[in-house]
């Protein structure tokens, strides 16, 4: 993990925030390595389950919503964890993560064991409070999202008029959640602020239990058919005490992270506990009226919900591979081996001298028809041509073109593949459409 943390600051994909500063607890900038990668896997979720699918529409709703969302959800009440102070190490903890009986506590820094030696556990809302307009009074509390969810339901009934959307449809957003959790850990894996791709899957009540089954299967072969080895996921069912009191069933996708196996995704049966809540309070029917059956109906939903960051942390450790020194060189390989629509940079395209106009011409000739074409290509010229490839390997490229003396003579260059380090000699015609095929 202390490696990879390492990798991610060197090479600019994600550090501290506020730096200059000493940096704020646990919040996280992507640099421009980051945040392309992060965009690729929002893109590559969109695309799969919603222009990937007929049956599934996108939203972007606000952060901010009518805190009456939060009431009726029953987040303003019950959105809470278990906070328990050690008095010996002044540690704060989530009891819940350390033990499941009070008497039982055991510090997870300093060791204390003795039940008198911590304070009472005390419920705190994870939910963060604002203001909105200039006047700081009871009435004009607001909260930050916890969840991207319920604007799918506050959305349900506008979203499915206008597309006169038939069960079983879903309603899928990507967006920033807030959460002030009371310990956050491993990097982004646990943060205040962070991104879920969220989708809500209304269905017929007797339904329900196919399209979990068919959730389960859809988001663990995402993940498998963007890189991840299958033997690093699993599913684990929440025991019913572990479950929120209205999901009938939930399934997590955990990933075996450095630390052990912990939680990518949740898969839930949410029943039509919330479209209902969201009724009874609004007074607005929030019902669906079938015209196979002519009823009106309150639908079941399933929430398959993934965090974009904590994607992004596994996509990075699973790529991550230290090689011994190829042959004819001192030093070990570190290659990040993302999946090409992931990495970062596509391509990246090196003069094997930076002195030579001619080869430099050339390769800055390339590098335009790739960006023509909208694939983020790198082009780089300084140190060895070797240093360049292990900047690259280091970074997830893909790809490198290299332009030699040969290429002035016959419009040749070399296509130097990331994994096996393989070269190819192609014609300069050829690169665009060799790249294209693999990054789309
Ligand atoms: P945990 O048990 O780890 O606190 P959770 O069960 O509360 O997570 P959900 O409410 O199911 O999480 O949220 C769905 C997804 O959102 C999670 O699977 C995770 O990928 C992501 N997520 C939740 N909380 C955080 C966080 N604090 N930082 C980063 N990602 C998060």
């Amino acid at each position: 993990m202390q490696k990879m943390v390492s990798l991610c600051k060197r090479r600019s994909f994600i550090f501290q925030s506020s730096e200059i500063y000493g940096g704020l607890r646990s919040c996280y900038d992507y640099g421009p390595l980051g945040v392309e990668l992060k965009r690729n896997v929002k893109d590559q979720w969109w695309r799969t389950v919603v222009h990937g699918r007929e049956d599934v529409v996108g939203i972007d709703a606000s952060i901010i919503m009518h805190p009456r969302v939060w009431e009726a959800s029953g987040h303003v009440s019950g959105f809470t964890d278990p906070l328990v102070d050690c008095k010996k190490c002044k540690g704060r903890f989530r009891a819940d993560k350390i033990s499941t009986e009070t008497a039982s506590l055991k510090c997870p820094d300093c060791g204390n064991e003795d039940p008198k030696k911590f304070s009472e556990i005390r419920r705190f809302n994870l939910m963060f409070e604002t203001h909105l307009g200039a006047v700081e009074d009871s009435a004009s509390v607001v909260y930050l999202r916890p969840e991207t969810a319920q604007a799918m339901f506050v959305d349900f009934e506008v979203v499915q008029a206008a597309g006169r959307l038939k069960l079983p449809f879903g309603i899928a957003q990507i967006g920033k959640s807030f959460r002030n959790e009371i310990v956050v850990e491993h990097f982004i894996f646990r943060s205040c602020e962070f991104e879920q791709m969220e989708v809500e899957y209304f269905t017929r009540p007797g339904e329900a239990d196919k399209w979990f089954e068919h959730w389960k299967e859809e988001r663990i072969s995402w993940y498998t058919g963007l890189g991840i080895r299958p033997e690093k996921l699993r599913f684990r069912e929440h025991s019913a005490d572990e479950r929120a009191h209205y999901a009938q069933a939930c399934f997590d996708i955990d990933y075996e992270f450095p630390w052990g196996w912990d939680e990518l995704e949740g898969i839930a049966n949410r029943t039509d506990y919330d479209l209902k809540k969201h009724s009874e309070a609004s007074g607005k029917d929030l019902t669906y009226f079938d015209p196979q059956t002519h009823e009106h109906i309150t639908p079941y939903v399933i929430e398959p919900s993934a965090g974009a960051d904590r994607s992004v942390l596994a996509f990075l450790l699973d790529a991550y591979t230290e090689e011994p020194p190829p042959p004819g060189t001192k030093n070990p390989r570190t290659v990040l081996r993302l999946d090409p629509r992931l990495a970062p940079t596509k391509v990246a395209v090196l003069p094997l001298k930076k002195n030579k106009p001619e080869l430099v011409a050339v390769a800055r000739e390339i590098v335009r028809g790739f960006f023509e074409k909208g694939i983020n290509a790198f082009y780089d010229e300084k140190d060895s041509i070797g240093r360049r490839y292990r900047r690259q390997d280091e970074s997830g490229t893909p790809f490198c073109i290299t332009v030699d003396f040969q290429s002035l003579k016959d419009r040749t260059v070399t296509i130097r593949h990331r994994d096996s380090m393989k070269q190819d000699r192609i014609g300069i015609e050829d690169a665009t459409p060799i790249v294209a095929d693999k990054v789309f």
